[in-house]
């Protein structure tokens, strides 16, 4: 298996430090708002990357931090902590925001598909840890006590900026208008391990340190997690692009000072969604979720089908036309798929093993999702019995995770014959090229929680 590793700038062999067994951390959300469709491509690339690991043998011990705690609206000690704005909104205490976005979180994640890692930490639950690795940090002279914070000096590090070019991050730092630099650091790059000062006082969550009472900069958190619950030697390390700087070159600054050696050998990251013209206005409150799809009547997994179709290196354009396309994509495949005949015959062993190297050739390539929806497809064309291509669909959806063989529970709508009569209507129209009526008698619909599934053999329905 080949993976671009942001550390190295290439594409390498994927070899893990022991062997049949990765371990793999994943930076999680900051709970505090519902998760955009955005965050949530990471989520569902890294959700990729730990099924592929397992279909091809590995044991996979993944661990998701949950940011509750120490997530500024800027690196320093600056703008406002982004829980304390939401508790204070919503009149809720910080924990509770906490609690109600987490489980919304995963809630998103299910109905995409995404598995909820085995091991889930809230940055909260492990304030010991970090002040044990910052106390160290300070006794060997990579961090320093100034204004009553703690910060780590990236001076005394050889090579700070190892994930990145160091010229684009000073820039980036530049132009953040949140950014206003922080007296009380010796180096520009310096950041806080321990905020016991903070310049607003109504902080809810504070715990005691040797510093003084206060809490946790939001880079330890990640440091701190990892290292307790999958050691010293990490093999990958998953976020989004806008993680690589500065969160993730902290984490390394940190972690690799405090262990004294190498810490994580592959870092993946996941390109961003652009919105482009669909884009919405976080400080209006207007996010855009999976719940947007769902009440806008699409079938969440088409975003999941729409995300493998791109590469997780490429960004990708997010409209609600690419939407709809991906959608008729997909639940066409779907019909095709459960059409097939499981019980036509054995399986063809020649012919599964054949499109299987084609599955993971295409995986192994620095995660082709988009070569290997190919597959599919080249498999329901493929001349072979039906019994063969649903199971090599079977075993490819243990990765992609589309329901492709899950069988739909049929619903047969009451007004059964009222809906057949109107898919009449609607062929009729689009024989007469009349689109507009065509359109009006789908919107109808699905307005009804009917929506209409256009194949080469006709048009079915399906209830939502
Ligand atoms: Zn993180």
């Amino acid at each position: 298996m080949r993976m671009y590793n942001t550390l190295t700038r290439k594409v390498e062999e994927f070899v893990p430090c022991c062997e049949g067994e990765v371990k793999l951390y994943t930076c999680g959300p900051t709970v505090y708002h519902y998760a955009h469709i955005g965050n949530l491509r990471s989520y569902l690339h890294e959700d990729v990357l730990e099924k592929y690991l397992k279909y091809i043998g590995y044991k996979v011990d993944r661990v998701m931090n949950i940011t509750d705690v120490g997530h500024l609206t800027s690196d320093g000690d600056e703008g406002s902590d982004k829980m304390v704005n939401s508790a204070k909104k919503e009149h809720k205490s910080v924990m509770d925001i906490a609690k109600f976005y987490t489980d919304k979180f995963f809630e998103d994640c299910a109905t995409l598909n995404i598995r909820k890692p085995d091991t889930v930490v809230p940055a909260t639950s492990l304030i010991d840890d970090y002040i044990k690795i910052i106390s160290k940090l300070l006794d060997t002279g990579y961090a320093y006590v100034n204004g009553g914070n703690v910060y780590f000096d990236t001076s005394k590090l050889k090579e700070y900026y190892v994930l990145t070019n160091h010229k684009e991050d000073d820039l980036l730092v530049g132009v953040r208008d949140d950014v206003t630099e922080d007296e009380n650091k010796r180096n520009k790059t310096d950041f806080v391990l321990w905020f016991t000062k903070s310049k607003f006082e109504d902080q809810e969550l504070k715990w005691d340190s040797p510093w003084g009472v206060g809490y946790p900069g939001w880079h330890i958190e990640c440091s701190g997690i990892s290292l307790k619950y999958l050691g010293e030697y990490l093999d990958i390390h998953c976020g989004g692009v806008d993680n690589i700087f500065p969160h993730h070159t902290n984490e390394i600054a940190q972690s690799e000072s405090y262990i004294g050696h190498k810490w994580c050998n592959y870092w993946f990251h996941v390109e961003h969604l652009n919105l482009g013209s669909e884009k919405m206005s976080k400080s209006k409150g207007e996010v855009l979720t999976v719940d947007t799809l769902k009440a806008k009547g699409y079938e969440p997994l088409s975003y999941r089908y729409l995300a493998l179709s791109s590469h997780y290196q490429n960004k990708l354009e997010f409209t609600f036309e690419n939407l709809s396309g991906a959608q008729n994509a997909y639940l066409k495949l779907r019909a095709k798929v459960l059409r097939l005949n499981r019980e036509d015959g054995e399986v063809n062993q020649e012919m599964f093993d054949k499109y299987k190297k084609q599955f993971m050739d295409a995986m192994d390539d620095n995660f082709n999702t988009s070569m290997a929806l190919t597959t599919v497809y080249d498999v329901l064309k493929a001349d072979t019995n039906d019994a063969t291509k649903f199971h090599l669909i079977e075993d490819f959806d243990r990765v992609l995770s589309l329901d492709l063989t899950k069988e739909m529970e049929k619903k047969t709508a009451e007004n059964e014959d009222e809906i057949l009569k109107l898919i009449a209507e609607r062929a009729e129209a689009k024989k007469n090229k009349d689109f507009a009526t065509a359109d009006q008698i789908r919107n109808d619909l699905l307005e009804k929680g009917i929506r209409l599934i256009d194949t080469k053999e006709g048009t079915t329905y399906e209830i939502i």
